[in-house]
């Protein structure tokens, strides 16, 4: 696993603007990227910057873009690294990249550095993917985790390095993970309402340029959203996509209310399908 900077050529680069229905979540990480920005201001008042910001919600739910776009609106850079792929490969190698990744963060500083999926790093679970020493492979590499955590705080403050973490699952996280002056801030990402999702699917019909028909009003969209009950933010901007896939397939120049509806519930259909059937 290589981390990646923000700054690469295939890089994403995602706006506070481009994120929408979770206003409480990005109002919360906010402050960060204002203590990015200034973190002068903030020592000396003696206030410290957070080092590590746990964001929880379930899947799809816009983790992952408010964690970019809060290094993008300090204008950091951002390290990208999935839990997943520290313990998945090689045993003994976990630890290795935990370490390699903060170096480059520390070179880097300021900086933001993510790690997907942090509740693969679980001390305690009884086996890790069925893994012959799966367990004491993400136990090692989350021990490297904490260590280096707590190396940030001796960093000097003008340069800061702040670690945010994603998780559909904070129930299962090793506790020592959540201690003060590690993930001590969880900010929950939740799935949107419906004025939330409204609001979501205007963001990526803007952000595609999808040319809608006269009729497709706010209000007509808005009953759209009505409709996609406990969708989140993908799933949303799949519909658009949807939609407008069925739009030129028809030879039409806009998208019009037919083609949301029927994108709804072909994803509704394939939702069922894709159900696992309770135990
Ligand atoms: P996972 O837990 O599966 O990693 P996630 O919570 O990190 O998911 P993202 O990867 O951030 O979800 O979202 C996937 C895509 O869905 C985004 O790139 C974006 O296009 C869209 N999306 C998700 N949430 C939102 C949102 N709140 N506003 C706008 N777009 C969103």
């Amino acid at each position: 696993m290589q981390a990646q900077e923000a700054s690469g050529p295939n890089a994403l680069v995602t706006r506070f603007d481009d994120i929408a229905g979770i206003d409480r979540s990005k109002l919360e990480v906010q402050e960060v990227v204002e203590m990015l920005r200034s973190p002068g201001r903030y020592a000396a008042l003696g206030a410290s910057v957070p080092r590590g910001v746990l964001l929880a919600g379930p899947p799809g739910s816009g983790k992952t873009l408010l964690a970019r776009a809060t290094a993008a609106e300090a204008g950091v850079p951002f390290l990208n690294a999935a839990a997943t792929e520290f313990v998945e490969l090689f045993v003994g190698r976990g630890a290795a990249r935990v370490r390699q990744l903060f170096e480059r963060a520390r070179k880097m500083a300021p900086c933001i550095v993510f790690i997907d999926e942090i509740d693969a790093l679980r001390a305690r679970s009884s086996s890790l993917m069925g893994m012959a020493g799966g367990n004491q492979e993400a136990e090692s590499t989350l021990n490297q985790l904490l260590t280096c955590m707590d190396g940030l705080a001796t960093r000097e403050p003008g340069r800061p390095v702040v670690v945010i973490a994603a998780t559909n699952r904070p129930e299962v996280l090793d506790e020592a993970l959540l201690r003060p002056g590690r993930f001590d801030r969880v900010v929950q990402v939740p799935l949107p309402n419906a004025a939330g999702r409204l609001e979501i699917l205007k963001v990526h019909l803007r952000l595609r340029a999808v040319p809608v028909a006269p009729e497709v009003t706010s209000q007509q969209l808005g009953e759209i959203a009505e409709k996609c009950d406990g969708f989140p933010g993908a799933a949303l901007e799949a519909i658009v996509n949807e939609a407008a896939i069925r739009a030129a397939r028809r030879n039409s120049s806009t998208v019009n209310m037919v083609d949301f509806e029927a994108a709804v519930s072909e994803f509704n259909q394939s939702r069922e399908k894709t159900r696992i059937p309770d135990f």
